[in-house]
């Protein structure tokens, strides 16, 4: 099982926490007030740092899908 898409839902506080559990894949986004994910990355190398990240997002919003 290796990660191989991960998004974020509607509803995120932009409060930076997954940007700084993993700057690799999340970027917050000023413009759209919302973290983004980094597109063209292979999520499989951050596997513990995005559960991580989801599992401490406050409006668990990030989603990870795994094959
Ligand atoms: S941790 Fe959740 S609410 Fe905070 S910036 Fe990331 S996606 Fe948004």
């Amino acid at each position: 099982m290796a990660i191989k898409r991960v998004w974020i839902e509607e509803g995120c506080i932009s409060c930076g926490m997954s940007e700084m559990n993993c700057p690799e894949v999340f970027k917050v986004d000023d413009e759209q007030d919302s973290s983004t994910v980094i597109e063209g990355v292979d999520y499989s190398l951050y596997e513990t740092e995005i559960k991580e990240a989801a599992e401490s997002c406050p409006v668990d919003v990030i989603k990870y899908e795994e094959s």
